[in-house]
């Protein structure tokens, strides 16, 4: 072992390993990974081995395509054999909202690319899986590409391979401390002293202290996990062919076969958390005893499924411990604050995204940023909130116990929550509103006119949707209040602070007195955030007061980035936590504002400035994102719950109605307003998104030179366009596959309901060659196809008269 490396790796599991081995592939070879026991020593070398194509989120279904085609290439680099059967996979729908939620999940996977998979009936499935029972079983996905692996196997192969490739691991080595030095890392480990720019917390189990070493507290915790191998299945010892790997989502388990017998893994409802402050350094490759009686009813399940397993003995019993985060995806990238500390943790279900959590990783390490979206498994997604012990415990065991759990979109979960509130929370509670959440805060989504109202889940539109129509009626009509705490807001300061603006952001600063929408770009060209920038002119010393705006729950990742580029001279802060508003908007908005302030208001159309609202000194600004005259009024948390009653109290004359952001994501998208994660992401361009209106060519910015290529070569091969569909019972939310004569031609961002124009909307990403007005094209919404044509952006008020005028 070398004193200095460029990266060292601590932990040699399978995600340790990859992501050696990619980084050794990319061309750092200079790298070394540390493991304090042998080779998957953590959770690696008792899981099940299972491999699964299917994710709904296409991001990390995208990583498990991309490792599921990895595994032979590192098989055969490795010579290592890594016993891959690819069997295909059943998956079991036994109720009628699970089977239409199949159906249309079925639409959804084609959409992401994930094309290899195909509805079955109950039959089909049955000689699919002849061991298997269908009672009550309505319908079936099969997919292809799923099957399992030899656990130990795919390991060692993807160290062999990394290590072919000139990097290196050591086993029996264990890294007791980390300290930040002005080059990177000292890693103390009980076989010395390394040091090297970067270390990656790959710990697994252990991630929790790896973590601590640095002083960071990552929200992870591992939860026990049972299956069970049967004894050999006369049956199966008859078939020609291997059993399907099989989840039955309403039985809470999955199964695969194991040699001539069953494997069947639990997703215990009843779920256990274990060693929340990561395992004891001391645990060796040990099992837990099984614990019969707190699986018995899915036990049960499984037994029925499987009816072979009836009378069949047990062979092996595994108990074992894997690592989960609050939503159950990675935490991946670098961790704010520390920089050259890489995290490669909590990966649910290593086998299957290790091998795209660590060709991410590496390409993140190396080129800056990675390939893929990495939003959904990027560690700087949570924010300090996340830290808690009992957030963790909480969202981590709902995650675990809900896996195979039928979700709604229009569902709310209760771990971890409410946290942040608002200070008109308990108000605007009185007043009937029902409450989303946004990060650590509690947003509202409507306001229920009676007390008992109970909202019904749904794939298609729910029984909230004539209360969503009404205050989406008095935003165009009247005037709605919004309470606009869930946006996040930066203050940038100091004499510099104007020339690191303007690198950041692509679009021209606004002058003193205005706000600009801005698109702020990485160097590869892609989007970094939908900003809106805001100049509140001079300070006491003469110089501008800039504001950034953009999306709450974005906070931590954007603080990253600006971090990560900062320069002399300029400082920037988090107002998070001190500063909340209301939105006002609607044809009497400003009439509402004008009776309480002195001389009533006169911003032009994006302008803005401080002035004294009532008794608030608040900072306004005319601009909504309804498509109505409007005004964002941003005050002092102490100010909230004041700021709200005399807004009521001056617009009670006016009709004022408090709104949510569900009438505000109807609104929006009748003006054809992309938003963060839906039209906007980091794996698109600005050109894609149509951002690139707002980009200001004559000046230097971070990503000028991809952004001109593109607009100077062919330009992008897919676009955003506006869809209308025809008639329905339901409404597209997004990744709804878009056809034309049964070619696949792009999918829907975003969709919904648009209560003015009374039709059924969707944003969509599509080809360019079909993206034409007046294009007639299909989508599949809840599994049903439906008419679309591609219309002009804004079918509301499309002169934007209402909102500038
Ligand atoms: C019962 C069960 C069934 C499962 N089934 C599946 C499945 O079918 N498919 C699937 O994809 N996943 C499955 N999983 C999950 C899978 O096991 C994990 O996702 C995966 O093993 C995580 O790998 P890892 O490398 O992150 O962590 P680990 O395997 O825990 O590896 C971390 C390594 O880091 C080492 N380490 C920690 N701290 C230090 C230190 N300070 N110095 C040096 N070394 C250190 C540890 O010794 C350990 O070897 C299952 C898990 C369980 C428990």
């Amino acid at each position: 072992m070398k004193s200095h490396y460029r990266v060292v790796v601590i932990g040699g599991g399978v995600v340790g390993s990859s992501v050696l081995y990619h980084l050794a592939r990319f061309g750092w070879t200079d790298v070394v990974m540390l493991e304090r026991s042998v080779l998957t020593a953590g959770s690696s070398w008792h899981a099940a081995g299972g491999i699964h194509a299917l994710n709904a989120d296409p991001n990390m279904a995208q990583l498990q395509a991309y490792t599921i085609d990895l595994l032979s290439e590192i098989e055969k680099e490795s010579g290592q054999d890594i016993g891959l059967h690819m069997t295909g996979g059943l998956t079991l729908a036994g109720t009628p909202e699970r089977w239409e939620w199949l159906q249309s999940a079925y639409r959804t996977f084609q959409s992401i690319g994930i094309d290899d998979c195909h509805l079955m009936t109950p039959e089909e499935a049955k000689a699919a899986c002849p061991v298997m029972s269908t009672d009550g079983i309505l319908g079936a996905l099969w997919a292809d590409r799923e099957g399992y692996i030899d656990t130990t196997g795919t390991v060692h192969a993807y160290a062999t391979a990394a290590r072919k490739r000139g990097a290196e691991y050591y086993e029996h080595t264990k890294v007791e401390a980390l300290t930040q030095t002005r080059d990177g890392w000292e890693v103390r480990t009980d076989k010395g002293t390394i040091t090297c720019a970067h270390v990656v917390n790959a710990g697994g189990l252990w991630a929790k202290q790896v973590g601590r070493m640095a002083g960071i507290e990552l929200p992870v915790s591992p939860l026990k996990h049972h299956y069970l191998i049967s004894d050999t299945i006369p049956e199966l010892e008859s078939l020609d062919f291997e059993v399907p790997m099989t989840v039955d989502l309403e039985g809470f388990t999955y199964m695969r076969q194991d040699q001539k017998g069953l494997l069947l893994g639990i997703y215990e409802v009843e779920h256990e958390h274990w060693a929340m402050d990561g395992a004891p350094w001391d645990y060796g490759m040990e099992l837990f005893q099984e614990q019969t009686d707190r699986i018995e009813k899915e036990l049960i399940l499984g037994f029925e499924r499987y009816p072979a397993l009836q009378h069949t003995g047990v062979k092996t019993w595994v108990n074992g411990a894997f690592t989960f985060s609050p939503d159950g995806n990675p935490l991946v990238g670098p961790v704010p604050g520390k920089r050259g500390y890489w995290c490669a943790c909590a990966v649910m279900a290593g086998f299957l995204q290790g091998g795209g959590v660590g060709k991410s990783l590496a390409e993140w390490m190396i080129h800056g940023e990675a390939e893929a979206d990495t939003w959904s498994m990027d560690v700087a997604r949570y924010g300090r909130f996340a830290e808690n012990r009992d957030y963790i415990r909480q969202t981590t065991g709902q995650f675990y116990s809900r896996r195979f759990v039928m979700s709604y979109p229009n569902e709310q979960l209760p771990a971890g929550r409410p946290l942040k509130r608002a200070p008109a929370y308990s108000d605007m509670s009185a007043a009937g509103c029902r409450w989303g959440q946004s990060w650590d805060l509690e947003v509202p989504l409507y306001f229920a006119p009676a007390p008992d109202f109970v909202e019904n889940l749904t794939l298609k539109r729910s029984n909230a949707h004539d209360i969503v129509a009404a205050e989406c009626r008095a935003v165009r009509e009247a005037v709605g209040l919004l309470d606009i705490s869930g946006f996040s807001r930066f203050e940038v300061s100091g004499p510099a602070a104007a020339a690191w603006l303007d690198r950041m952001m692509a679009s021209k600063l606004p002058a003193p007195g205005r706000a600009k929408l801005a698109p702020m770009l990485t160097p590869s060209g892609r989007l970094q955030g939908d900003l809106t920038v805001f100049n509140w002119g001079p300070d006491s010393n003469g110089n501008a007061t800039w504001w950034i705006m953009g999306s709450y729950y974005l906070r931590a990742w954007h603080m990253r980035w600006f971090n990560d580029h900062l320069i002399d001279g300029v400082q920037i802060r988090d107002l998070g936590e001190e500063t909340c508003g209301f939105s006002l908007s609607g044809p009497r908005s400003k009439a509402v504002i004008d009776t309480l302030v002195e001389g009533g208001v006169s911003l032009p159309f994006m302008g803005c400035a401080a002035l004294d609202v009532g008794l608030i000194r608040a900072h306004v600004a005319r601009m909504s994102v309804t498509g109505e005259h409007g005004y964002e009024i941003n005050c002092r948390y102490g100010d909230h719950i004041t700021l709200r009653r005399m807004l009521l109290e001056a617009g009670a004359s006016e009709g004022i109605r408090e709104v949510g952001f569900n009438a505000l994501l109807s609104l929006r998208l009748e003006k054809s307003f992309g938003i963060w994660t839906r039209e906007f992401t980091q794996g698109y361009t600005a050109a894609q998104t149509g951002m690139d209106r707002w980009i200001d060519w004559d000046k230097d910015f971070i990503g000028r030179a991809a952004a001109l290529e593109e607009r100077d070569g062919n330009g992008p091969a897919k676009r955003i366009v506006t869809l209308q569909l025809g008639d329905g019972d339901a409404d597209p939310i997004g990744y709804e596959p878009v056809w034309q004569n049964g070619e696949m031609v792009g999918f829907v961002t975003s969709g919904g309901y648009g209560h003015t124009v009374g039709k059924s909307l969707a944003m969509a990403m599509v080809n360019v060659d079909v993206a034409a007005e007046g294009t007639d094209l299909m989508v599949h919404v809840v599994g049903v196809e439906r008419a679309a044509r591609v219309i002009a952006p804004s079918p509301y008020d499309p002169s934007g008269q209402a909102m500038r005028g």
